[in-house]
Order: structure tokens, then C-alpha cells, then sequence
């Protein structure tokens, strides 16, 4: 037998994990260690945040640490489905495969120490065992550290202050409820999706002067279809919403707001399926009859550029010539994103009285 190199035994005086470091590592003995990691935000300090469940969608969304409830925090909200979990457990898939990926760069680094340890190979990285019958030689190269790539998260969002806990947060698309406090804050997005389409409108002057007279009214022409997107988007959120808490399962709700289609584009037939599917009647102190005409002006701008149709006159009786242009002022652009946050809010009230009321179960 050749004689023991003196390395031998010295294998087990070395953890994987050096305390401290780069992820300050804490040993919790029985080899468990507890990695401390700082996840990216994003260039304006948010978090990513994501929805466990898996059917949830979108399921993305964003905060800000330090603002809504800091410190002693043990449950957090989805602000789309309102699934509950300790805060830790919205960390985004990203998030998760940054943070194995750093650990195991730092176990890369500690397995290459135990073997350099175990091996107490020269400065060259070589090491001679034995001297008799068998001698070896091996030259030991560390393999360069894995490259770690940082999470990547889309870049299409809607910033929110939670106007009940204050904290700000990001979401994709919609959304019902604060991260934080969990109280439905429904209405303040629908709020912050109008105020978009209200700045465009605000900007129409310097647009006409900048681009001319066609390039503003097409402007504006955009900002009255947004405003029915926005009602019509708002609506079917309400619907799905309504749906799920008079128990229907996810794919008749699915079913239920896909019969609807395009209802709630107009006010007539949106007033019929309230009553209809929603088991509400119109509620009052809703302007729905100027609602209404401002949503029939969508009709000749979106399939006759603009331009008056015999149809639109018969429908409507305005007192828009035929043959010429549909007029439409940056006032009423701006009145009617008031009279569509009046309408959701009447709706939303109607559909759910208790206002932030936590869905059964
Ligand atoms: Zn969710
Ligand atoms: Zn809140």
C-alpha cells in the first residue's frame, strides 16, 4: 500500500458553504444552510411578483418594496385571482431560477475548494500521491463559474397606488385587488386606464399643431374606441367576477362571458345582458343614453374612416350630415371617460355591494 497522502481526513473539514459571502450564507448545522439573496428589481425598484397558481392569468405583477405594509407581513394577495400566500411565495419562476442558479455557483466554488482542500495540490494546481509502487499526478483546473442571467420580465404595465394601504404596485392588464391590504381596488385601475387615454386627449392641440388637423382627429377618434375598450374590458371583468361568486366552475364562466361577445361595446345590449345574465337592473344616475351616443360614433369612425353613414344617421338620428365627418370634441372625449367610470362604478357597486368584501371560501 502506498503510504497516505497527507491530504486525506481533510475532506470533511470543509463545508460546501462557507458562511458569509456573496449570499451570506448562514450555516443552520446538520449541513442546512440559509442563503440570503437580493433579487433584481427593475429601473424603478420593483419587484417581480408572481401568482402561485398556475391557472391564474395573467398572474404577473409588480411592487414596491417599502410602500403598502412593511414590516411583520405574513399574508399577501394576488391582485387578480386574490390567492393568499406568505409574501415569499410570489416569487416569480425567474426569480427562483436566479436564485438556484446563484447557489449553485456558490456550490461550484465550494465543491472546487473541498477537492482543492482535499487534494493540497501544489500553487500549479498539481499534486503528487504516493511514491512507491503507484505515483499519480493530477492537475486540477477549475472550470470557469456558471454565468448567471438575470430575471427578465415584459415590459407592458399599468402603475398603481393601492389607495387604502399606499402601496404601489404594477400589474398586466385588470386587476382586483391590492398585493397587500387584499381589498378590492377594482376601480382605481379602471381609474388609471381612463386617466391614460385622458392625457392622449389632453395632448390633441399640440398634436394638430405639430401634425395637423387629420392626425388629431384620428387621435382623438383612437382615445373614444380606447374608452369603449376600456368599458367593454371593465364589464367582462365585472361579468367573470360575478360568475365566480354565484359559484359557476371556471369553464362555464369561461362559456358564459364568451356568449356575451361583443355586448358590451353597446350600451343597449350591455343594459339587456345586465339584467338578462347579471340579474341587475340598469342602475340609475347613469348618463347610459349619452354613454350611448358617444359609443355610436365608434361605428361610422371605425368602418368608414370617419365618415357619416345613412345607417349611423337612421340609428341615431344625429344631427350629423350625412357624407360629412363625425365630430367629436376633446370635451366630450373627456366626458365620456367620466360617464364609463360612472357606469363600472354603478355596476361594480350593484354586482358587489360589499365593495371589498373577500370572495367566499
Ligand atoms: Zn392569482
Ligand atoms: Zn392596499
Amino acid at each position: 500500500m502506498p503510504s497516505p497522502g497527507r491530504g486525506e481526513g481533510s475532506t470533511l473539514t470543509r463545508k460546501l458553504f462557507q458562511s458569509g459571502g456573496p449570499l451570506n450564507f448562514e450555516d443552520l448545522g446538520d449541513d442546512q444552510f440559509r442563503a440570503s439573496i437580493t433579487l433584481p428589481r427593475d429601473e424603478d425598484g420593483r419587484l417581480g411578483r408572481e401568482c402561485p397558481d398556475e391557472a391564474c392569468s395573467p398572474g404577473t405583477f409588480k411592487v414596491r418594496p417599502g410602500t403598502g405594509i412593511t414590516g411583520g407581513q405574513t399574508v399577501a394577495y394576488c391582485p387578480y385571482c386574490r390567492h393568499e400566500e406568505a409574501p415569499e411565495g410570489f416569487a416569480t419562476k425567474e426569480q427562483r431560477r436566479y436564485a438556484e442558479e446563484l447557489v449553485m455557483r456558490e456550490a461550484h466554488r465550494g465543491v472546487d475548494g473541498m477537492i482543492r482542500d482535499a487534494l493540497d495540490p501544489d500553487v500549479f494546481g498539481r499534486k503528487k500521491l504516493g511514491g512507491g509502487l503507484i505515483s499519480m499526478e493530477i492537475s486540477l483546473k477549475s472550470a470557469p463559474l456558471p454565468h448567471v442571467r438575470p430575471p427578465a420580465e415584459e415590459e407592458v404595465r399599468r402603475d398603481v397606488v393601492c389607495p387604502s394601504c399606499g402601496l404601489d404596485h404594477t400589474v398586466f392588464g385588470l386587476a382586483t385587488w391590492c398585493p397587500d391590504c387584499g381589498l378590492d381596488i377594482f376601480l382605481t385601475h379602471v381609474a388609471a386606464e381612463l386617466a391614460v387615454v385622458r392625457s392622449m386627449a389632453g395632448d390633441i392641440e399640440r398634436r394638430r399643431e405639430a401634425l395637423g388637423r387629420r392626425v388629431a382627429a384620428r387621435d382623438l377618434e383612437n382615445c373614444l374606441e380606447d374608452a369603449v375598450s376600456i368599458f367593454e374590458a371593465a364589464m367582462k371583468a365585472l361579468a367573470r367576477r360575478h360568475l365566480a361568486a354565484i359559484g359557476l366552475a371556471p369553464e362555464d364562466i369561461e362559456g358564459g362571458v364568451k356568449r356575451l361577445g361583443n355586448t358590451f361595446q353597446n350600451i343597449a345590449r350591455t343594459i339587456e345582458a345586465l339584467r338578462d345574465h347579471l340579474g341587475l337592473t340598469a342602475a340609475t344616475g347613469v348618463p347610459w343614453e349619452e354613454l350611448s351616443a358617444s359609443f355610436e360614433k365608434r361605428h361610422p369612425i371605425t368602418h368608414n374612416l370617419g365618415v357619416v353613414d345613412r345607417k349611423y344617421l337612421e340609428r341615431t338620428q344625429a344631427s350629423d350630415r350625412e357624407g360629412r365627418e363625425v365630430g367629436i370634441s376633446p370635451a366630450e372625449v373627456n366626458m365620456t371617460l367620466d360617464r364609463v367610470l360612472v357606469a363600472v362604478s354603478a355596476v361594480h357597486a350593484g354586482l358587489f355591494p360589499h365593495g371589498g368584501a373577500v370572495r367566499g371560501g
